[in-house]
Formats: structure tokens, C-alpha cells, sequence
């Protein structure tokens, strides 16, 4: 099944000029989902992953489902201020400004073997950090999950160290 035709693009969006890779059909579509699922845990079940972490918000849909599948438990990593326990954070360069990115102090155990999970790896700001966060935790990358990449923004370069799958390419 090819699942590229559930995913929309709409122009301008979130600011002029942005083309938005939408996965809202894909989410509401069961075996649209069922076989994208498929694609992301391919390889994966014989690597003895610990935790799956996702990020805010959209990783969190496959995160909380590669989890389930792999029988791992799932580490959501947030916006400032949105997780209510101790927390320690990562900021990263955007094209204008920072960002930052939150995870629980007691999310990962030191030799955890994680899995790092988002929809879409763009210029890879938001995994390096993620990789960052769960690193400090004394957490080990076991690979960097997407379900596309955004070739042209080259964000793999900024993960080159670690093993990265994204089934689908724009
Ligand atoms: P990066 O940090 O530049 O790699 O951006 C990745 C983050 O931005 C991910 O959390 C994505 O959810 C989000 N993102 C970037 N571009 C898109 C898009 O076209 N569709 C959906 N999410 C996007």
C-alpha cells in the first residue's frame, strides 16, 4: 500500500511561503495507518529498545504506537512548561531566534537503548535536541525514526552520528 497519497500539502502554512506535510489523512485513514506503522518498526523489533521518545506533537501519534509494538515504554519530550515534574532542557538555533525542548529528569535510565521518533526530520534542530536530552540521561541512540525527511533542508547532517530511517523523502 502506498500510504505518500494520505499526506497532503498545504501551502503557507504555518507562515507564506512554507509547504505543511499534513498527516491528518493518514492518521484518520485505519489501514493507511496500520501500513505506515509497518514501515516504521521495520527492522526494529530485534533491538531491544527501552523507551521511544516523540516529540511535540505530531511524533507523539507513531511514538506511542512503535512503543506499544516494541513493547517499550514512551518518554514525550515537550515545549517549555508544559511538563509538570523536573525537567531538563535543550535549546537549539532556529532560522530566527531559539527553541527549546523539555524532558523529565527520571525519563530515561542510564543505558536505556532509545529509540528518537518525529513525523517529519526537516533541518533536524528538533532531533538533534531530542538526541541531546536523552544523552545526558545516559540514554544510548539506538536510531532516529521519521516518517519523511525533507531532503533539501539537509537535516541528517546535524544527526550524521547516528543510524537515521525516514521511508519517505521530499
Ligand atoms: P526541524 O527541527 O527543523 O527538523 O523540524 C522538525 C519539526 O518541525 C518536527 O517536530 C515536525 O513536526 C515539524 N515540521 C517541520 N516541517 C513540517 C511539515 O512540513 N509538516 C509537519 N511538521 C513539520
Amino acid at each position: 500500500m502506498s500510504i505518500e497519497k494520505y499526506i497532503r500539502d498545504i501551502q503557507d502554512f504555518p507562515k507564506p511561503g512554507i509547504v505543511f506535510k499534513d498527516i491528518t489523512p493518514l492518521l484518520a485513514d485505519a489501514e493507511a495507518s496500520k501500513a505506515c506503522l509497518e514501515l516504521l518498526i521495520n527492522g526494529l523489533k530485534d533491538k531491544k529498545i527501552d523507551k521511544v521518545v516523540g516529540a511535540e506533537s505530531r511524533g507523539f501519534f507513531f511514538a506511542t504506537l512503535l512503543a506499544y509494538r516494541l513493547g517499550a515504554g514512551f518518554v514525550p519530550v515537550r515545549k517549555p512548561k508544559k511538563l509538570p515534574f523536573t525537567t531538563i532542557t535543550a535549546t537549539y538555533e532556529l532560522e530566527y531566534g531559539t527553541d527549546t525542548l523539555e524532558m523529565h529528569t527520571d525519563a530515561i535510565k542510564k543505558g536505556d537503548r532509545v529509540l528518537i521518533h518525529d513525523d517529519v526530520l526537516a533541518t533536524g534542530g528538533t532531533a538533534k535536541a531530542m538526541c541531546e536530552l536523552v544523552e545526558r540521561l545516559g540514554g544510548e541512540i539506538v536510531q532516529c525514526n521519521f516518517l519523511m525527511e525533507l531532503t533539501f533542508l539537509n537535516g541528517r547532517e546535524k544527526i550524521k552520528q547516528y543510524d537515521i530511517f525516514s521511508p519517505l523523502k521530499y
